[in-house]
């Protein structure tokens, strides 16, 4: 009579085991989903940031080439005075004036030709990381699509199993189901049954008295371990 309650009750604590799994896994799925996405997220910041740079690098530049606008004007000016000039003091004063501006134009187009520089490279290294980000958003999208699916089929699998567990607590005696159930819940690795090994109880490793040993191998009643409660074969 008790064996059989005791198969019974290990048929069902396997079937609650593997739900208990199925259910961790499910379970785990958002934070798993929210960590793919995340990889993504830091990606485009990446990228926006580069942008960003880009347009400053930009905004640099068209500042310097105004630069050289105002200069070249400044230039054009000197050269009409230097068709002007009365004596050759106010001739040299303005060639140096001529010479500086000329200078000055020319570091700044130096200037313009780094920022271009700079441009350029940015510009393939965003678009490197653009397509890796989009390598990446297809890996993540499969990936998430895939693990959808196995969700869908563990949520099944648990539905499946859910029934197997009615049926089969239908059978067992309410006074041993509830005893199972309470000790279950108490305990995180929800074993509720466990086997004696070598006289040691396998749920909390207690060495178990003899006399408690002795009315498990009777079989006559439902047997728990004076340390954790488990219910021992
Ligand atoms: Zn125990």
């Amino acid at each position: 009579m008790v064996i059989e309650e005791l198969e019974k009750l290990l048929t069902l604590q396997k079937i609650d085991n593997e739900i208990f799994e199925k259910e961790i896994e499910v379970n785990l799925f958002p934070e798993k989903e929210k960590n793919l996405n995340r990889e993504i997220e830091i990606f485009e910041k990446k990228i926006k940031e580069i942008k960003d740079d880009f347009k400053k690098l930009q905004l640099d530049r068209k500042e310097k080439e105004l630069e050289i606008k105002s200069y070249e004007e400044t230039l054009k000016n000197l050269n009409k005075k230097l068709d002007e000039v009365k004596s050759n003091k106010e001739y040299e004063a303005l060639l140096i004036e001529i010479t500086n501006v000329k200078k000055k134009i020319s570091e700044i187009e130096e200037d313009v030709l780094i920022l271009m520089e700079k441009e350029e490279e940015i510009i393939k290294k965003e678009k490197d990381l653009q397509q890796e980000l989009n390598q990446k958003k297809e890996i993540v999208s499969k990936t998430i699509e895939e693990e959808k699916k196995k969700i869908e089929t563990l949520k099944k699998e648990i539905e499946n199993k859910k029934e197997e567990r009615e049926l089969i607590v239908k059978e067992i005696d309410s006074k041993i189901y509830n005893l199972y159930e309470k000790i279950r819940n108490t305990k995180k690795d929800k074993v509720a049954v466990v086997k004696i090994e070598d006289g040691i109880c396998s749920g909390c490793y207690m060495t178990l008295p003899t006399y408690i040993i002795e009315k498990v191998k009777k079989k006559k009643e439902v047997v728990q371990c004076e340390n954790c409660s488990r219910i021992l074969y």
